[in-house]
Protein backbone atom coordinates (compact mmCIF):
# COMPACT_ATOMS: atom_id res chain seq x y z
CA UNK A 1 0.00 0.00 0.00
CA UNK A 2 1.37 3.83 -0.95
CA UNK A 3 2.19 6.03 1.82
CA UNK A 4 0.22 8.47 1.10
CA UNK A 5 0.28 12.08 2.77
CA UNK A 6 -2.83 13.23 5.01
CA UNK A 7 -3.08 15.65 8.37
CA UNK A 8 -0.67 13.88 10.84
CA UNK A 9 -1.62 13.60 14.24
CA UNK A 10 1.85 14.01 16.21
CA UNK A 11 -0.22 13.41 19.19
CA UNK A 12 -0.86 9.74 18.10
CA UNK A 13 2.55 9.70 17.54
CA UNK A 14 3.18 10.88 21.28
CA UNK A 15 0.84 8.61 23.01
CA UNK A 16 1.82 5.50 21.32
CA UNK A 17 5.87 6.50 21.66
CA UNK A 18 4.86 7.01 25.22
CA UNK A 19 3.62 3.85 25.93
CA UNK A 20 6.08 1.83 24.53
CA UNK A 21 8.60 3.54 26.30
CA UNK A 22 6.37 2.23 29.77
CA UNK A 23 7.35 -0.97 28.54
CA UNK A 24 9.50 -3.64 29.94
CA UNK A 25 12.82 -1.83 28.50
CA UNK A 26 10.95 0.04 26.20
CA UNK A 27 13.55 3.05 27.53
CA UNK A 28 16.28 1.28 25.50
CA UNK A 29 14.15 2.42 22.10
CA UNK A 30 15.92 6.02 22.47
CA UNK A 31 19.03 4.70 22.05
CA UNK A 32 18.63 3.71 18.66
CA UNK A 33 21.43 4.47 16.73
CA UNK A 34 19.55 3.95 13.07
CA UNK A 35 22.43 1.58 12.30
CA UNK A 36 20.03 -0.40 9.81
CA UNK A 37 20.71 -3.93 11.63
CA UNK A 38 17.64 -5.03 11.82
CA UNK A 39 16.73 -4.16 8.64
CA UNK A 40 19.70 -6.12 7.36
CA UNK A 41 19.31 -9.05 9.21
CA UNK A 42 15.43 -9.22 8.82
CA UNK A 43 14.32 -11.78 6.20
CA UNK A 44 11.80 -9.71 4.88
CA UNK A 45 13.39 -6.06 5.73
CA UNK A 46 14.10 -5.22 2.15
CA UNK A 47 10.44 -5.36 1.37
CA UNK A 48 9.03 -3.71 4.86
CA UNK A 49 8.22 0.15 3.49
CA UNK A 50 8.54 0.89 8.08
CA UNK A 51 11.26 -1.79 9.14
CA UNK A 52 12.14 -1.53 12.91
CA UNK A 53 14.48 1.07 12.58
CA UNK A 54 12.77 3.29 10.31
CA UNK A 55 9.44 3.11 12.97
CA UNK A 56 11.26 4.02 15.92
CA UNK A 57 12.48 7.09 13.16
CA UNK A 58 8.98 7.91 12.48
CA UNK A 59 7.94 7.74 16.31
CA UNK A 60 10.48 10.22 16.53
CA UNK A 61 9.69 12.64 13.85
CA UNK A 62 6.24 12.23 15.36
CA UNK A 63 4.65 10.49 12.30
CA UNK A 64 3.66 6.92 12.88
CA UNK A 65 0.40 7.55 10.61
CA UNK A 66 2.21 6.70 8.44
CA UNK A 67 3.10 3.05 9.93
CA UNK A 68 -0.29 2.76 10.41
CA UNK A 69 -1.27 3.45 6.88
CA UNK A 70 0.86 0.98 5.40
CA UNK A 71 0.31 -2.94 5.42
CA UNK A 72 4.03 -4.08 5.37
CA UNK A 73 4.65 -4.24 8.83
CA UNK A 74 2.81 -7.73 8.37
CA UNK A 75 5.73 -9.38 6.50
CA UNK A 76 7.23 -9.08 10.21
CA UNK A 77 7.19 -12.92 11.56
CA UNK A 78 8.33 -12.37 15.11
CA UNK A 79 11.32 -14.02 14.50
CA UNK A 80 13.46 -11.99 16.79
CA UNK A 81 16.48 -11.71 14.97
CA UNK A 82 16.52 -8.15 15.03
CA UNK A 83 16.51 -8.15 18.30
CA UNK A 84 19.49 -10.97 18.68
CA UNK A 85 21.47 -8.32 16.92
CA UNK A 86 20.24 -4.91 17.67
CA UNK A 87 23.17 -3.39 19.22
CA UNK A 88 21.40 -1.20 21.53
CA UNK A 89 19.93 -4.18 22.56
CA UNK A 90 16.33 -2.86 21.84
CA UNK A 91 14.07 -5.59 22.59
CA UNK A 92 12.77 -4.68 19.01
CA UNK A 93 10.36 -7.87 18.38
CA UNK A 94 8.52 -7.15 21.80
CA UNK A 95 8.45 -3.56 22.48
CA UNK A 96 8.00 -2.14 18.56
CA UNK A 97 6.66 -4.88 16.64
CA UNK A 98 4.33 -6.53 18.50
CA UNK A 99 2.99 -2.95 19.93
CA UNK A 100 2.71 -1.74 16.26
CA UNK A 101 1.09 -4.72 15.13
CA UNK A 102 -1.84 -3.98 18.47
CA UNK A 103 -1.91 -0.78 16.42
CA UNK A 104 -2.73 -2.02 13.04
CA UNK A 105 -5.43 -4.52 14.63
CA UNK A 106 -7.03 -1.46 16.39
CA UNK A 107 -6.79 0.32 13.33
CA UNK A 108 -8.40 -2.55 11.10
CA UNK A 109 -5.39 -2.56 8.73
CA UNK A 110 -5.23 -6.74 9.22
CA UNK A 111 -5.03 -8.95 6.09
CA UNK A 112 -8.11 -11.39 6.15
CA UNK A 113 -6.52 -14.37 7.13
CA UNK A 114 -5.16 -13.65 9.91
CA UNK A 115 -8.20 -12.30 10.91
CA UNK A 116 -9.87 -15.72 10.43
CA UNK A 117 -7.18 -17.35 12.09
CA UNK A 118 -7.69 -14.80 15.12
CA UNK A 119 -11.69 -15.68 15.26
CA UNK A 120 -10.69 -19.50 15.10
CA UNK A 121 -8.86 -19.13 18.24
CA UNK A 122 -11.59 -16.92 19.70
CA UNK A 123 -14.44 -19.37 18.31
CA UNK A 124 -12.74 -22.86 18.71
CA UNK A 125 -10.25 -22.78 20.97
CA UNK A 126 -7.54 -23.31 17.73
CA UNK A 127 -6.78 -21.26 15.02
CA UNK A 128 -7.23 -24.22 12.58
CA UNK A 129 -11.08 -23.80 13.31
CA UNK A 130 -11.07 -27.35 14.39
CA UNK A 131 -13.58 -29.20 16.63
CA UNK A 132 -12.04 -29.08 20.29
CA UNK A 133 -14.13 -32.39 20.79
CA UNK A 134 -11.34 -34.02 17.69
CA UNK A 135 -8.43 -32.71 19.96
CA UNK A 136 -7.54 -35.82 20.97
CA UNK A 137 -8.34 -37.62 17.72
CA UNK A 138 -4.41 -38.25 16.90
CA UNK A 139 -4.51 -41.08 19.69
CA UNK A 140 -6.22 -43.63 17.94
CA UNK A 141 -4.35 -46.90 18.24
CA UNK A 142 -1.27 -45.85 20.54
CA UNK A 143 -0.77 -48.50 22.77
CA UNK A 144 -0.77 -48.32 25.63
CA UNK A 145 -3.46 -45.89 25.34
CA UNK A 146 -2.75 -42.11 26.18
CA UNK A 147 -4.09 -41.10 29.05
CA UNK A 148 -6.69 -38.33 28.50
CA UNK A 149 -6.55 -36.42 32.17
CA UNK A 150 -10.66 -35.73 32.13
CA UNK A 151 -11.43 -39.36 31.82
CA UNK A 152 -8.85 -40.94 33.63
CA UNK A 153 -8.15 -38.54 36.41
CA UNK A 154 -5.25 -40.40 37.26
CA UNK A 155 -2.09 -38.02 38.93
CA UNK A 156 1.17 -38.42 36.69
CA UNK A 157 4.40 -37.24 36.35
CA UNK A 158 4.77 -35.03 32.99
CA UNK A 159 1.22 -32.90 31.53
CA UNK A 160 2.09 -33.12 28.06
CA UNK A 161 0.88 -30.25 26.38
CA UNK A 162 0.68 -31.32 22.76
CA UNK A 163 -0.57 -27.58 21.29
CA UNK A 164 -2.59 -27.06 17.78
CA UNK A 165 -0.64 -28.36 15.09
CA UNK A 166 0.73 -30.91 16.81
CA UNK A 167 -2.38 -32.51 17.26
CA UNK A 168 -4.64 -31.41 14.01
CA UNK A 169 -2.59 -31.13 11.43
CA UNK A 170 -2.79 -34.46 9.29
CA UNK A 171 1.45 -34.13 8.65
CA UNK A 172 2.20 -34.12 12.19
CA UNK A 173 0.10 -36.27 13.53
CA UNK A 174 2.19 -39.08 12.52
CA UNK A 175 5.23 -37.28 14.80
CA UNK A 176 3.15 -36.96 17.59
CA UNK A 177 2.55 -40.20 17.60
CA UNK A 178 6.21 -40.79 17.00
CA UNK A 179 6.73 -38.99 20.58
CA UNK A 180 3.91 -40.75 22.46
CA UNK A 181 5.64 -43.74 21.61
CA UNK A 182 8.81 -42.78 22.50
CA UNK A 183 7.32 -41.34 25.61
CA UNK A 184 5.89 -44.96 26.58
CA UNK A 185 9.31 -46.77 25.80
CA UNK A 186 10.71 -44.48 28.48
CA UNK A 187 8.16 -45.03 31.01
CA UNK A 188 7.24 -41.80 31.31
CA UNK A 189 3.79 -41.30 33.25
CA UNK A 190 2.45 -38.83 31.51
CA UNK A 191 -1.69 -37.16 30.16
CA UNK A 192 -2.59 -35.06 28.10
CA UNK A 193 -5.56 -32.31 27.96
CA UNK A 194 -7.31 -33.56 25.23
CA UNK A 195 -10.11 -31.48 24.46
CA UNK A 196 -9.69 -29.58 27.30
CA UNK A 197 -6.86 -28.11 25.95
CA UNK A 198 -6.79 -24.29 24.70
CA UNK A 199 -4.11 -23.03 21.92
CA UNK A 200 -1.11 -21.50 23.67
CA UNK A 201 -1.98 -18.46 21.87
CA UNK A 202 1.79 -16.85 21.92
CA UNK A 203 1.39 -16.52 17.74
CA UNK A 204 -1.90 -14.77 18.00
CA UNK A 205 0.13 -12.44 20.58
CA UNK A 206 2.88 -11.87 19.00
CA UNK A 207 0.15 -10.88 15.61
CA UNK A 208 -1.15 -8.10 18.06
CA UNK A 209 -4.28 -10.13 20.02
CA UNK A 210 -2.70 -9.84 23.24
CA UNK A 211 -6.49 -10.07 24.92
CA UNK A 212 -6.99 -13.28 23.06
CA UNK A 213 -3.66 -14.91 24.28
CA UNK A 214 -4.71 -14.00 27.98
CA UNK A 215 -8.09 -15.45 27.83
CA UNK A 216 -6.11 -18.98 26.01
CA UNK A 217 -3.40 -18.71 29.46
CA UNK A 218 -6.88 -18.00 31.74
CA UNK A 219 -8.62 -21.13 29.67
CA UNK A 220 -5.61 -23.42 29.15
CA UNK A 221 -4.65 -22.76 33.32
CA UNK A 222 -7.76 -23.51 34.47
CA UNK A 223 -7.58 -26.98 32.94
CA UNK A 224 -4.09 -27.44 34.62
CA UNK A 225 -5.26 -26.32 37.88
CA UNK A 226 -8.02 -29.37 37.62
CA UNK A 227 -5.12 -31.91 37.63
CA UNK A 228 -1.93 -33.19 39.55
CA UNK A 229 1.34 -33.19 37.70
CA UNK A 230 4.34 -32.49 38.59
CA UNK A 231 5.83 -30.89 35.04
CA UNK A 232 4.83 -29.73 31.95
CA UNK A 233 6.25 -30.62 28.23
CA UNK A 234 5.25 -29.07 25.19
CA UNK A 235 5.92 -30.12 21.63
CA UNK A 236 5.78 -26.69 20.29
CA UNK A 237 8.22 -23.97 20.98
CA UNK A 238 5.77 -21.62 20.69
CA UNK A 239 3.38 -23.08 23.15
CA UNK A 240 7.41 -23.15 25.45
CA UNK A 241 8.02 -19.65 25.41
CA UNK A 242 4.37 -18.87 26.36
CA UNK A 243 4.35 -21.32 28.89
CA UNK A 244 7.65 -19.97 30.13
CA UNK A 245 8.32 -16.39 29.70
CA UNK A 246 4.07 -15.24 28.90
CA UNK A 247 1.65 -17.40 31.27
CA UNK A 248 3.37 -16.85 34.96
CA UNK A 249 2.91 -13.08 34.84
CA UNK A 250 -0.92 -14.21 34.59
CA UNK A 251 -0.67 -16.57 37.34
CA UNK A 252 -0.13 -19.95 35.89
CA UNK A 253 3.23 -21.12 36.21
CA UNK A 254 4.31 -24.48 36.15
CA UNK A 255 8.06 -25.62 35.34
CA UNK A 256 8.14 -26.51 31.93
CA UNK A 257 10.46 -28.24 29.27
CA UNK A 258 10.55 -28.54 25.60
CA UNK A 259 10.24 -32.22 24.66
CA UNK A 260 13.82 -31.81 22.90
CA UNK A 261 15.10 -31.04 26.53
CA UNK A 262 12.94 -33.54 28.52
CA UNK A 263 14.29 -36.22 26.16
CA UNK A 264 18.22 -35.11 26.48
CA UNK A 265 17.57 -35.83 30.22
CA UNK A 266 16.87 -39.03 29.88
CA UNK A 267 19.71 -40.04 26.70
CA UNK A 268 21.42 -42.59 29.15
CA UNK A 269 18.36 -44.93 29.17
CA UNK A 270 17.12 -43.18 25.69
CA UNK A 271 20.69 -44.39 23.72
CA UNK A 272 20.73 -48.41 23.91
CA UNK A 273 17.20 -48.13 22.68
CA UNK A 274 18.51 -46.57 19.51
CA UNK A 275 19.73 -49.52 17.62
CA UNK A 276 18.46 -49.22 14.29
CA UNK A 277 21.08 -47.39 12.03
CA UNK A 278 19.60 -44.70 10.02
CA UNK A 279 22.35 -43.86 7.51
CA UNK A 280 22.19 -39.86 6.48
CA UNK A 281 23.50 -36.29 7.12
CA UNK A 282 21.34 -34.29 8.88
CA UNK A 283 21.08 -30.73 8.68
CA UNK A 284 19.14 -29.24 11.81
CA UNK A 285 16.61 -26.13 11.73
CA UNK A 286 17.10 -23.96 15.09
CA UNK A 287 13.14 -23.10 15.90
CA UNK A 288 13.43 -19.29 17.00
CA UNK A 289 11.30 -20.59 20.17
CA UNK A 290 13.32 -22.62 20.47
CA UNK A 291 16.90 -21.42 19.83
CA UNK A 292 16.95 -17.87 19.62
CA UNK A 293 14.08 -16.62 21.94
CA UNK A 294 15.47 -19.24 25.09
CA UNK A 295 18.99 -20.88 23.93
CA UNK A 296 18.22 -24.23 23.47
CA UNK A 297 20.51 -25.22 20.83
CA UNK A 298 22.39 -28.01 22.38
CA UNK A 299 19.29 -30.45 23.37
CA UNK A 300 18.01 -31.36 19.34
CA UNK A 301 21.59 -31.67 18.48
CA UNK A 302 22.27 -34.03 21.01
CA UNK A 303 19.66 -36.45 20.47
CA UNK A 304 20.18 -36.78 16.91
CA UNK A 305 23.82 -37.27 17.18
CA UNK A 306 23.03 -40.00 19.62
CA UNK A 307 21.05 -41.83 16.54
CA UNK A 308 23.49 -44.47 15.03
CA UNK A 309 24.59 -43.76 11.26
CA UNK A 310 23.63 -40.04 11.66
CA UNK A 311 25.91 -36.99 10.43
CA UNK A 312 25.28 -34.13 12.07
CA UNK A 313 25.88 -31.27 8.88
CA UNK A 314 25.11 -27.59 9.91
CA UNK A 315 23.22 -24.87 7.28
CA UNK A 316 24.71 -21.83 6.92
CA UNK A 317 22.42 -20.23 9.32
CA UNK A 318 22.04 -21.68 12.24
CA UNK A 319 21.99 -21.52 15.95
CA UNK A 320 21.62 -17.68 16.90
CA UNK A 321 21.85 -16.61 13.42
CA UNK A 322 18.83 -19.48 12.54
CA UNK A 323 16.16 -18.19 9.59
CA UNK A 324 13.02 -18.45 10.13
CA UNK A 325 10.69 -21.03 8.75
CA UNK A 326 8.26 -18.42 7.93
CA UNK A 327 5.68 -19.77 10.67
CA UNK A 328 5.95 -17.15 13.58
CA UNK A 329 4.46 -14.36 14.54
CA UNK A 330 1.52 -15.21 12.64
CA UNK A 331 3.39 -16.00 9.90
CA UNK A 332 1.55 -19.31 10.03
CA UNK A 333 -1.84 -17.68 9.17
CA UNK A 334 0.08 -14.56 6.69
CA UNK A 335 1.43 -16.86 3.91
CA UNK A 336 -0.76 -15.31 0.61
CA UNK A 337 -0.24 -12.18 1.97
CA UNK A 338 3.55 -12.47 2.05
CA UNK A 339 3.30 -14.04 -1.43
CA UNK A 340 1.55 -11.94 -2.97
CA UNK A 341 4.14 -9.18 -1.41
CA UNK A 342 7.37 -10.90 -1.88
CA UNK A 343 6.91 -13.64 -4.39
CA UNK A 344 9.29 -15.86 -2.04
CA UNK A 345 8.89 -17.98 0.79
CA UNK A 346 11.70 -17.85 3.29
CA UNK A 347 10.51 -22.01 3.78
CA UNK A 348 12.06 -22.10 0.48
CA UNK A 349 15.45 -20.42 1.19
CA UNK A 350 15.82 -22.37 4.73
CA UNK A 351 15.15 -25.71 1.85
CA UNK A 352 17.91 -24.18 -0.14
CA UNK A 353 20.35 -24.00 2.73
CA UNK A 354 19.89 -27.99 3.36
CA UNK A 355 20.37 -28.77 -0.08
CA UNK A 356 23.26 -26.84 -0.29
CA UNK A 357 25.13 -28.33 3.70
CA UNK A 358 24.71 -31.77 1.80
CA UNK A 359 21.85 -33.12 3.74
CA UNK A 360 19.66 -36.24 3.06
CA UNK A 361 17.27 -35.18 5.91
CA UNK A 362 15.92 -31.51 7.39
CA UNK A 363 15.62 -32.36 11.01
CA UNK A 364 12.94 -30.29 13.04
CA UNK A 365 11.33 -29.73 16.39
CA UNK A 366 8.40 -27.56 16.21
CA UNK A 367 4.93 -28.70 14.62
CA UNK A 368 5.14 -25.51 12.17
CA UNK A 369 7.59 -26.77 10.31
CA UNK A 370 7.32 -30.25 8.71
CA UNK A 371 3.96 -28.70 6.69
CA UNK A 372 6.28 -25.42 5.43
CA UNK A 373 9.46 -27.21 4.67
CA UNK A 374 7.82 -30.25 2.69
CA UNK A 375 5.73 -28.10 0.56
CA UNK A 376 9.11 -25.13 0.15
CA UNK A 377 11.10 -28.62 -0.75
CA UNK A 378 8.05 -28.92 -3.85
CA UNK A 379 9.36 -25.39 -5.20
CA UNK A 380 13.50 -25.77 -4.42
CA UNK A 381 15.64 -27.24 -7.43
CA UNK A 382 17.60 -30.40 -6.12
CA UNK A 383 15.37 -30.92 -3.21
CA UNK A 384 13.41 -33.52 -4.57
CA UNK A 385 15.65 -36.42 -2.29
CA UNK A 386 15.29 -34.69 0.94
CA UNK A 387 13.56 -35.94 3.86
CA UNK A 388 11.72 -33.05 6.68
CA UNK A 389 11.84 -35.41 9.79
CA UNK A 390 10.53 -34.26 13.15
CA UNK A 391 13.18 -35.22 15.33
CA UNK A 392 10.78 -37.33 17.73
CA UNK A 393 10.05 -39.59 14.17
CA UNK A 394 13.60 -40.11 13.75
CA UNK A 395 14.25 -41.07 17.41
CA UNK A 396 10.98 -43.31 17.09
CA UNK A 397 12.56 -44.99 13.75
CA UNK A 398 15.90 -45.80 15.31
CA UNK A 399 14.13 -47.18 18.27
CA UNK A 400 12.02 -49.50 15.58
CA UNK A 401 8.67 -48.40 17.48
S1 LIG B 1 19.46 -2.44 14.96
FE1 LIG B 1 18.80 -1.39 16.84
S2 LIG B 1 20.05 0.48 16.89
FE2 LIG B 1 20.19 -0.30 14.77
S3 LIG B 1 18.51 0.77 13.64
FE3 LIG B 1 17.67 -1.19 14.39
S4 LIG B 1 16.71 -0.66 16.37
FE4 LIG B 1 18.11 1.03 15.86
S1 LIG C 1 11.19 -9.98 14.38
FE1 LIG C 1 12.15 -10.87 12.52
S2 LIG C 1 10.66 -10.48 10.91
FE2 LIG C 1 10.10 -9.11 12.61
S3 LIG C 1 11.17 -7.21 12.18
FE3 LIG C 1 12.51 -8.42 13.50
S4 LIG C 1 13.86 -9.52 12.09
FE4 LIG C 1 12.09 -8.79 10.90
Amino acid sequence: MEVTLSPLSPSQSKTFFKSLLELKEGERLRTCLQCGTCSGVCPFGYIMKFPPGKIIGALRAEIFDYVLKTDTVWMCISCNACTAFCPSNIPITEALMTRTKEELLLAGNVPTELQSALENTQRYGNPLGESPRKRADWTAGIQPEVNILGKTRQPVDVLWYVGDYASYHSRMKSATQALAKVLNALGVKFGILGPEEFSDGDSQRLAGERGLFEMMAQKNGQAFRKYKFNEIITTDPHAYNALKNGYPALGVEYPVKHYTQFLVERLEQLKPMLKKEIKAKVAYHDPCYLGRVNGVFDQPRDLLTAIPGVELVEMSHQRLNSLCCGGGGGGMWLDGFQWEKAHTRVSEWRVREAVTAGADILAVACPYEPPRFEDAAKNVPNAGTLKVREIAELLAESMSL
